[in-house]
């Protein structure tokens, strides 16, 4: 039963917390070759995107030793041909644990390595997808993806260094930081509610909304840089700690059916999804609402996201038109929690919305 997420409702829930390290600060990546040394690890690979090598190669440099090598070969939805070349490498090095720097992506890649091995991962993120405090994980093979739940690769430390995202360029990260707040936002009316994820969920939908206008107009002010990854850490929190409905599950068959970009497609479907759930979920909306001090959920967070820039609207960002019927059917064939019934007409009219970028229904 979904619990009532209203301060002040009779709590009634069953958690399990994850565990997992988790060091904070500007500056924290030089703390880099102490946490491998604290896991009992000597030889660390490190992984990135191809774009980030360099900052890899920084990271590896603070490793010394205790880097066995950098693989620089991460990608989207991580293709399973690229987890077998990963898990070779890791291999054939003789790697005690993963350094994963980057975003989903890369951390994604760390995962499969540990679903093998149970390498362990430490995870540098340098997004707000927060894909590294999850037990998550997404493999993509002859074009289909398949995510699980697995232990095993969940990151055993994560360091976040606000330092590292101020050469995040305001395109990636104005949705990387709306995908964070998708999180907290269907934390907030999860299944499986607690009132601690809850909190968690609401100050980091606070502390995103709060900060990343000013990301936007100051990318190097590191203030606002630190309070937008605080708040995709508890983001990351909340997704792990949770079950997702609606907007989660339509996004990932967006992405998986039409290829489009993550965290953009997150950032067009997250309001048109709210008005859906907002008269099944009153008490959650209008924590969302306070916390993007906004009178509505779903206006606010379109609201946010035009302010940043973002793409508004799925056609934008390569949806065809005809893809809007084909995705309504996918979204209804196998049923999930969501708080306000899925019905295809119903998705129907929320895709049109989301295709054409109209702001989201009242
Ligand atoms: P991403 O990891 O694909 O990164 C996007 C691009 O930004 C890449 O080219 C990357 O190198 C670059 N980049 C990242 N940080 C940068 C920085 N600080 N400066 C400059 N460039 C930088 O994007 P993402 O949105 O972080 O991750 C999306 C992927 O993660 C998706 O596949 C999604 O399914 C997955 N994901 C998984 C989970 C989970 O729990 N398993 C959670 C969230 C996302």
């Amino acid at each position: 039963m979904q619990m009532d997420s209203a301060p002040g409702s009779t709590p009634d829930f069953t958690y399990d917390q994850l565990p997992g390290r988790v060091v904070f600060g500007p500056g924290k990546l030089d703390q880099l070759e102490a946490e491998v040394a604290r896991l009992g690890a000597s030889r660390a690979l490190v992984l990135c995107t191809p774009e980030q090598t360099a900052q890899a190669e920084a990271a590896a440099a603070r490793l010394g030793a205790r880097c066995a090598g950098l693989f620089a070969g991460a990608v989207m939805h991580v293709p399973i041909e690229v987890a077998r070349a990963a898990r070779a490498e890791a291999q054939r090095l003789g790697a005690d644990c993963a350094v994963a720097i980057g975003g989903g992506s890369t951390i994604g890649l760390g995962k499969a390595i540990a679903l093998e091995s149970a390498l362990p991962i430490i995870a540098v993120p340098t997004t707000y997808a927060g894909s590294e405090m999850t037990p998550i994980y997404g493999l993509t093979e002859a074009g289909v993806k398949k995510t699980g739940r697995d232990a095993r690769v969940l990151p055993r430390v994560v360091i976040y260094d606000p330092l590292l995202t101020l050469g995040l360029p305001a395109r990636i990260g104005g949705p990387s930081g709306i995908n964070a707040i998708a999180h907290c936002v269907e934390a907030l009316y999860a299944q499986d509610a607690n009132p601690i994820i809850s909190m968690l969920a609401e100050e980091g939908i606070r502390a995103l909304a709060g900060s990343l206008p000013q990301v936007m107009r100051a990318p190097d002010d590191v203030a606002a840089r630190s309070r937008a990854l605080y708040g995709a850490w508890l983001a990351g929190a909340a997704l792990g700690a949770v079950g997702m409905a609606l907007h989660h599950k339509l996004c990932h068959t967006l992405g998986g059916s039409f290829n489009l970009p993550h965290a953009e497609t997150h950032t067009i479907v997250l309001p048109h999804a709210v008005a859906y759930n907002s008269a099944a979920a009153p008490a959650a909306m209008a924590r969302v609402a306070q916390a993007l001090g906004a009178a509505d959920a779903a206006q606010g967070l379109y609201d946010l996201a035009a302010s940043l820039g973002a793409p508004l609207a799925l056609k934008d960002i390569g949806m065809p038109e005809a893809g809007i019927a084909r995705a309504a059917d996918l979204a209804v064939q196998n049923p999930y929690y969501n708080p306000c019934p899925v019905t295809r007409d119903g998705i129907l009219a929320l895709l049109d919305n989301a295709y054409h970028g109209r702001r989201p229904n009242k």
